[in-house]
């Protein structure tokens, strides 16, 4: 295994509803403009450093912040390479037994989005962020600034920050002070878990609904589908009233409708239907839910039955 610490110096958009960003194959929260990338072998020794000056493509206004942060000006960048050109020899320096080193998530995430801009093969594989290990190997909490992290393990200053080079630098100068075949796998190990996390997440959608809504007072069951809390969805993300089907009966209780959001796409209306003895009324409940496959599936079933509870709902939308 060797080492590749990447680090990047990205421009912004001064206004992101700008016309020219609009369309683009993303959204562009930061257009690469400097590159800065520092070898090391397998016993953390640095074998080599390298950094590009990348001439914009999308982005022809410094954003006073950056400006400010890196002293890059359009004037400097403009004499740099073309990002497609930039990119080319900065992936033929990994191969496939190479890890790559950043400080933070934040380089990735730009690295990948300039890709899919410019229409590039994402060509980055395992990587780790050497902000997390720190903080695991060093017991601290939530993220530590490079500056910090340099002071803590007592190293030198000796050159100015906020230049890609320089920070990839600063950046190996903290990687050889951690164990990096741990970090690897604490890593790893990270990554999963927020992974994991995210599926549950999706899971807990799809399970619970994402609205609900309840009247009562109905003397008669098809009053419950008249009712346009109950009979007309909207969407439950934007509010937006979801253009559904009618109502099929899934059993003695239970109806269920499809809705379209133009937006947010296909949910699954539920109305349970439940008798009160003492007013001698039906009261109801709506739930949407998230289209899940099961969901469809078994609104797709009930619909093939022609079911349909009468009379028909009019069409939302
Ligand atoms: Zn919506």
């Amino acid at each position: 295994m060797n080492y590749l610490v990447l680090d990047l110096e990205w421009n912004q958009p001064m206004d992101p509803g700008a016309p020219q960003l609009q369309g683009l194959r993303t959204t562009l929260n930061g257009e690469i403009i400097q590159i800065g990338a520092v070898a090391l072998n397998e016993n953390s020794q640095i074998t080599g450093t390298y950094t590009w000056l990348v001439r914009p493509t999308f982005l022809w206004q410094m954003h006073y912040h950056v400006r400010s942060l890196t002293g890059l000006t359009i004037q400097k960048v403009k004499k740099g390479i073309l990002f497609p050109e930039a990119n080319r020899q900065l992936s033929a320096l990994c191969g496939p037994d190479t890890l790559i080193l950043t400080w933070g998530p934040d380089d990735i995430h730009i690295l990948r989005q300039n890709l899919l801009l410019h229409d590039l093969e994402d060509w980055v594989g395992e990587w780790c962020d050497l902000q997390l290990v720190y903080a695991r190997q060093m017991g601290e909490k939530g993220q530590t600034s490079l500056q910090s992290a340099m002071e803590a393990l007592h190293i030198q200053a000796d050159r100015p920050a906020h230049d890609a080079l320089n920070d990839a630098w600063f950046t190996a100068l903290v990687a050889q002070k951690l164990d990096l075949k741990l970090g690897q796998k604490q890593y790893r190990e990270y990554a999963q878990r927020q992974k994991e996390k995210k599926q549950a997440q999706a899971k807990r959608r799809q399970k619970y609904p994402l609205s609900g809504e309840t009247g009562a007072g109905y003397a008669h069951r098809g009053d419950a589908f008249q009712d346009p809390r109950l009979g007309r969805m909207r969407c439950p993300d934007c509010k937006h009233p979801l253009k559904q089907t009618s109502w099929f009966k899934l059993d003695k209780r239970r109806f269920v409708a499809l809705g379209v959001c133009p937006k947010h796409g296909r949910f699954i209306g539920q109305i349970r239907l439940i008798r009160s003895q003492q007013e001698n009324k039906w009261r109801g409940k709506r739930s949407i839910y998230a289209a899940s496959p099961e969901k469809l599936a078994q609104f797709e079933a009930v619909r093939q039955k022609r079911t349909t509870r009468q009379p028909r709902v009019k069409k939302g939308g």
